[in-house]
């Protein structure tokens, strides 16, 4: 446990439980040099207790670095609430799980994340105030792509040579929380929208809402556009998905999007501009911290829009240091949690 720990540079890991409730949680602290950890709460069945703990650390690390290129005074950190098969209460299982993260005196600072949601927060802060996103501060999603269009027009700059997106033609994968919200913002901005989902009821609305363009699921990374946005699932760009494209560069709010450590350098072999992840979608990150700090929402919409100035930045080092824009981000993310 101590080696894997320290291969992942990890600072704490705590274990709980709760006889009364079942719980069985894990919080898991990556970096703590800029600020308290912040990270969400996932609530999911896990195979074995070493893929529960490997998740939270995996996790707990992509929101140091997240946090740290999204210029907060916030650490990464994670929990996983390992889902039981049956649950008697499940309020007063996410109450026992306030309490552990109150027990770490404002360490850990808790939000949604995949199986869980702002009700669940609710009934958290009834233990604890050392959480965010509860149904009062609302959804972080229309937030996410504010930050996700700034992303985009930095790419525009990057490649296309153009701020103004009128006319670019963008092949949007996923209509969901983030990706309808985008879909309304790109409108608004003259964008040609092609448009794709699995489902298909999300996939009609935007069509007769804003005329987007339906594109069928097994066409959508061959679709001639000038940006691909993947705002799915991750795990998105890989050596087929990558050779079909055809596009100049992808731009969207899925996390984790290159399948694997070659695909940022086979996109670059392509040519084609990779925005990284997790800077790309960091407006929920900074809505929700930001919010919890009792920042204006003035001030924290200047905040999202400056996560293209960081791009910006990403692509001028990429450009003059020969690297992807992906290894440009891990570098910056560690030179400020290390050096
Ligand atoms: P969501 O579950 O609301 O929507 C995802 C949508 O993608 C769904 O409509 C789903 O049908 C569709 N989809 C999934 N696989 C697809 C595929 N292969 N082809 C076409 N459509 C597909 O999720 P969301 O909250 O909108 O988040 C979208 C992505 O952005 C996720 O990867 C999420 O982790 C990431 N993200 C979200 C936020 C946020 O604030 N919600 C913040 C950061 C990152």
């Amino acid at each position: 446990m101590f080696a894997a720990m320290r291969s992942e540079r990890m600072e704490a890991l705590h274990f709980f439980t709760d006889a009364a409730t079942g719980l069985e949680a894990i919080i898991a602290i990556h970096n703590t040099r800029l600020g308290p950890a912040l990270g969400g709460c996932r609530y999911q069945p896990y195979a074995s207790l070493d893929e529960a703990v490997a998740d939270a650390m995996r996790l707990a690390r992509g929101m140091s670095y997240k946090a740290a290129l999204a210029g907060l005074e916030q650490g990464g950190g994670k929990s996983v609430i390992i889902r039981p098969p049956h649950v008697e209460d499940r309020a007063a299982l996410f109450e026992a799980f306030g309490r552990c993260i109150e027990s770490l005196r404002g360490g850990y600072i808790t939000a949604v994340d995949s199986g869980t949601s702002p009700a669940d927060m609710d009934c958290i802060a009834q233990q604890t105030q050392h959480v965010t996103s509860t149904t009062r501060a609302g959804d972080p999603s229309p937030q996410t792509a504010l930050g996700v269009l700034a992303g985009i027009r930095a790419a525009a700059r990057a490649r296309l040579g153009q701020d103004d997106l009128n006319g670019v033609r963008i092949m949007l994968q996923g209509l969901g929380n983030v990706g309808h919200a985008l879909a309304e913002l790109l409108v608004a901005e003259g964008v040609e929208l092609l448009v794709a989902d699995l489902d298909a009821g999300k996939v009609r609305l935007v069509v007769d809402e804003l005329g987007a363009q339906p594109v069928a699921l097994d066409a959508v990374f061959e679709a001639p556009c000038d940006i691909f946005t993947p705002c799915g699932l991750g795990g998105v760009l890989n050596t087929m998905s990558i050779g079909q494209l055809r596009c100049a560069a992808v731009a969207g709010a899925a996390n984790n999007q290159l399948a694997d450590a070659d695909a940022a350098d086979l996109l670059d072999a392509r040519g084609i501009l990779y925005t990284p992840d997790y800077v790309i979608n960091a407006g929920g990150l900074l809505y929700v911290a930001l919010t919890h700090k009792g920042m204006s929402k003035g001030e924290i919409a200047l905040r999202i829009r400056q996560i293209g100035d960081r791009l910006d930045s990403i692509f001028a080092q990429s450009q003059a240091e020969g690297r992807s824009p992906a290894e440009i981000a891990d570098r910056q993310a560690e030179g400020i949690l290390y050096g």
